[in-house]
């Protein structure tokens, strides 16, 4: 196999080392050690399934929701102990079918709230042309291009997260101070009645995601299918699916209404600590604002996240369509439902502590991801910590057959560890958690998933990359040999 290394002096003072892949069947080792042919356009998930990631999509598949349920249940009637209902159930004083009793009630006035939420958010989605990038000065919203799809297409979006969640904000606080439709508690209130909703729509989606991808598919050449039914399911067939010109799933899914929910869901909390013990605690702003300030991050950058693994990688299936209706809003949200039951004052050093370290992960995040997107939204032509960028040059092709160029930064946090933008997402969630002390096990599990997650994310992306990039990834790979901490991992 021809291979072409060398380096180059850009124009603009960058150095870039080129790789060249000369041809659509170079040979590269993936992940189970094998050398196999690449394929055009093969990135994403993938294509054939073992054994044991069946056994596992199915372990998820059973296992997540009935978790949910259970943290609900430990926060609702054992004051957000874990182990309690455990305990009981291990000392024979509760049967596990006690424990289902304690279940939430479907109520009507959950479907009711659903039914509006969803409404709502819909038509501030395709209803409500964004206005915000006209006056707001440095937002970047209104019809944006996303990125290449493995079958080589460019989609519009429709980017307003940012003005949909400030009028959904908008209209809560008028209502909590003003208008008094309804109570400011009324997400805390309607909580278990809500999961039954959430679950049916995070179901319902999926459902009909899968049924779509196979007969009425948004664009049939970027679908993937594997022999496995349930992996399918689980992790999607269709890359974009889109009702009609707007409605993109992914996009709207993954933002709205989950995220825009997490900062309401986190001020219900707050209203319901205020309604029962008279004040809201310190631990419990502090993770109203370091929360609200990483879902603010989103929906400014929302552009942004069209270049992001969820858009840019990931199916819809069950994985996004049930997490973001489900998963998201209810375990996101742990320390504010936490704080509500064990109203927790911290020390005001505990206090600082947990803001230098919820700010400092928020601006090593911000920083990390920030300089990746000047990096490649100037094609390199920019400066990194005051320094032309180093980078590697490299190329794939999309399964159109076509080549395509691309760039993979060197320098800067890029320089330090292949995933900083994931270290600082950490620091955060670990401020997240250790603002609510440390009297029970439950608001750690968020750090805990996080870790889980990002770790997997990392391995993920990386045998991705590797699949799209072929030996130029390894290449990448040894010259930024650290994934977190520079050094550690
Ligand atoms: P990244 O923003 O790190 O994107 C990874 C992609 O960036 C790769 O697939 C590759 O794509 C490109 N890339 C990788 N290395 C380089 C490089 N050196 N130079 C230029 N481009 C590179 O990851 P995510 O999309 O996972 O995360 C985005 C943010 O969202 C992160 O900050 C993360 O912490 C956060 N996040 C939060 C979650 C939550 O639940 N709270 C969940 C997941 C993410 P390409 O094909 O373009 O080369």
């Amino acid at each position: 196999m021809a291979k072409v290394q060398q380096r180059t002096r850009m124009p603009s003072g960058s150095e870039t080392v080129v790789l060249e892949r000369d041809s659509q069947h170079e040979d590269v080792k993936v992940a189970n050690g094998a050398s196999t042919p690449i394929k055009p356009g093969q990135w994403g998930r993938a294509w054939e399934v073992n054994l044991f990631t069946s056994v596992g999509v199915l372990v998820l598949l059973t296992a997540c929701p009935l978790l949910v349920l259970y943290f609900y249940i430990a926060c609702d009637k054992y004051q957000c102990s874990l182990t309690t209902p455990l305990l009981e159930v291990y000392y024979g004083e509760a049967t596990l079918h006690d424990l289902w009793l304690k279940a939430p009630a479907m109520t009507a006035k959950a479907w009711q709230i659903g039914a509006i939420w969803l409404t709502w958010q819909i038509f501030l989605y395709v209803g409500l042309p964004d206005v915000f990038h006209k006056i707001i000065p440095g937002y970047v919203g209104g019809i944006r291009p996303g990125a290449l799809t493995p079958a080589g297409l460019i989609n519009d979006y429709n980017v307003n997260g940012l003005q949909a969640w400030a009028i959904t904000h908008i209209v809560f606080f008028a209502n909590a101070f003003y208008f008094h439709w309804f109570s400011p508690t009324i997400i805390f209130d309607n909580w278990g009645g809500l999961l039954w909703v959430a679950n049916t729509v995070g179901y319902a989606v999926s459902i009909f995601a899968f049924v779509k991808a196979h007969y009425f598919p948004t664009s049939a050449e970027d679908r993937k299918f594997s022999s496995n039914f349930v992996y399918d399911f689980m992790m999607g067939v269709e890359f974009n699916p889109r009702i009609g010109k707007w409605f993109d799933f992914k996009l709207f899914f993954n933002g709205r209404p989950g995220i825009v929910a997490w900062t309401l869901i986190n001020l219900s909390a707050a209203f319901k600590q205020y309604e029962l013990y008279g004040h809201v605690t310190n631990s419990m702003i502090l993770v109203n604002v370091l929360q609200a300030m990483y879902v603010m991050d989103y929906f400014w950058n929302e552009h942004w996240y069209l270049y992001t693994i969820d858009i840019c990688h990931d199916h819809f299936g069950w994985y996004l369509g049930w997490g973001d209706n489900v998963w998201l809003p209810w375990m996101y949200t742990l320390q504010g439902q936490y704080l509500v039951y064990n109203p927790v004052e911290l020390s005001t050093f505990h206090c600082l502590a947990m803001w230098m370290l919820g700010l400092g992960g928020y601006y090593v995040f911000r920083a990390v991801n920030r300089q990746k997107d000047l990096f490649r939204r100037t094609n390199g032509n920019c400066l990194i910590w005051g320094k032309p960028p180093k980078y590697l040059q490299c190329s794939y092709i999309s399964s159109d057959g076509k080549k395509h160029q691309s760039k993979l930064l060197l320098s800067g946090w890029w320089g330090l560890a292949r995933h900083f933008n994931y270290t600082g997402d950490l620091m955060g969630c670990l401020a997240y958690c250790m603002s609510c002390g440390f009297g029970h096990l439950l608001p750690y599990f968020y750090i805990v998933f996080m870790l889980i997650l990002l770790i997997h994310r990392c391995l993920r992306d990386e045998e991705r990359c590797r699949a799209k990039y072929g030996n130029q990834w390894d290449k990448y790979e040894s010259l930024v040999p650290y994934r977190l901490i520079p050094g550690v991992f």
